[in-house]
């Protein structure tokens, strides 16, 4: 076993066993089934669900491999691995939710989770409450007899609230529910929400834990109970993911500090450029001092503050196709913590299921551009930033 003490870039490379002889890399098993010399010797690889080789949708060696890598990186007892963050957290729900139960949700949570749980309410007979993330004293009330799950995100996709994950923590357990929270933004990595006191975490592991925009996958990890429920739901509902995104996500973590170190680095010099440039009306990043979660993001954040962060155009509305028609080396595109530089407009992207009117309830307006920073040198990111302000500028008259 790998020592605990270990640190994380150690630890991410050699994974919870590190072989000493062998193979580098976990062998790529393309197997859909797998055969047997015995009926007992089925029963046992059946029995063992997710972590025998019997058949692909319960379980399977190359991806039990790296759910050993991720669960140890979470610190957490077990670790399953979806097709996407959006079938980590869908299955989550699932397994805790049944018709009549009640949900709290963080408000400014991704528009995939709203939208899931709005599907919920119409479809399977769930209620679901939604709580301000920066307001933990309103929280509590919003808890009934009947509350099972207490969602929370944090940093927000794309609002940037910090969430108080150890706060969130007690609220859900003194009414008897369970706290999930996603981990996108800062990565097994950068946060460690179950530390803080969550049950468990489901995350997309398409963004900085994959992190070449090359895969779509997602992660739940926690405590053995609640995960065997996960794996149910897994099984159940087929969304298991193939054996080369396994390996490919196994690949991706050996690297995961050192890109996120890089990333998180990048993102706060461009806050800081971003927020002292005249044709910038706002900038939201948990790094800035400004930043109402600034104090709180340093104590819960473990590795700066995510490569995410969003800015509004003095400018307005009319400035942003300008600015984006100016752009060379950031890519127009949806999804984050890449190696390579994104930028989004949020309303035609994550929350485009939201009407005007509920993207204004979430704190998210129309102009809201949102950046995930990659790996490039920082200096030819601010390059291209600020040449598209200057020309958004000059195009708007200012
Ligand atoms: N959670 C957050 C915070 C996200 O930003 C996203 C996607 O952008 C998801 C979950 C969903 O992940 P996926 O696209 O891998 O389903």
């Amino acid at each position: 076993m790998s020592e605990p003490g270990r640190g994380d870039h150690t630890r991410a490379v050699h994974g919870p066993d590190p072989e000493r002889a062998g193979a580098m890399s976990t062998p790529l098993v393309r197997s859909a089934t797998f055969s047997f010399e015995s009926l007992a010797e089925l029963m046992r690889e059946q029995e063992r669900g997710a972590a025998g080789a019997y058949y692909q949708r319960l379980g399977h060696p190359t991806l039990r491999a790296v759910e050993r890598r991720l669960a140890f990186l979470d610190g957490a007892d077990e670790a399953l691995l979806f097709p996407s963050g959006m079938a980590a957290i869908s299955a989550v729900m699932l397994s805790r939710l049944a018709a009549g139960d009640h949900v709290v949700a963080v408000r400014q949570s991704y528009g995939g989770t709203s939208a899931v749980l709005r599907w919920g309410e119409e479809r399977l007979g769930w209620s679901v409450t939604l709580v301000d993330g920066a307001d933990p004293d309103s929280w509590p009330a919003a808890f009934r007899p009947e509350t099972r799950l207490f969602h929370a995100e944090s940093p927000t996709n794309p609002t940037l609230c910090v969430v108080d994950l150890a706060r969130a923590a007690q609220a859900a357990h003194a009414h008897g529910a369970v706290l999930v929270v996603d981990n996108t933004f800062a990565s097994p990595v950068g946060q460690h929400p179950i530390a803080l006191g969550a049950d468990l975490v489901a995350y997309s592991a398409t963004k900085s834990v994959g992190g070449h925009s090359d895969l779509l996958a997602g992660v739940v990890a926690g405590p053995a109970a609640l995960v065997r429920a996960v794996a149910r739901v897994r099984t159940v509902f087929g969304a298991a993911p193939d054996p080369e995104t396994a390996w490919l996500i196994e690949r991706s973590l050996k690297t995961l500090p050192l890109r996120v170190e890089r990333q998180h680095a990048n993102a706060l010099a461009l806050a800081h450029r971003l927020a002292a440039h005249g044709g910038v009306a706002r900038v939201h990043y948990p790094g800035l001092e400004t930043h109402p979660g600034h104090a709180l993001a340093k104590r819960q954040m473990t590795r700066g503050f995510g490569p995410v962060l969003s800015f509004e155009l003095a400018g307005g509305d009319a400035a942003l196709e300008p600015f984006l028609g100016a752009l060379t080396l950031f890519r127009h595109g949806p999804s984050l913590g890449g190696v390579e530089s994104l930028v989004a407009l949020p309303a035609h992207t994550s929350h485009i299921h939201l009407t005007p009117s509920q993207r204004r309830a979430h704190g998210l307006p129309d102009g809201l551009i949102r950046l995930s920073v990659g790996i490039e040198d920082e200096a030819d990111l601010w390059g291209d930033l600020e040449r598209a302000i200057d020309r958004a500028q000059v195009a708007v008259g200012g």
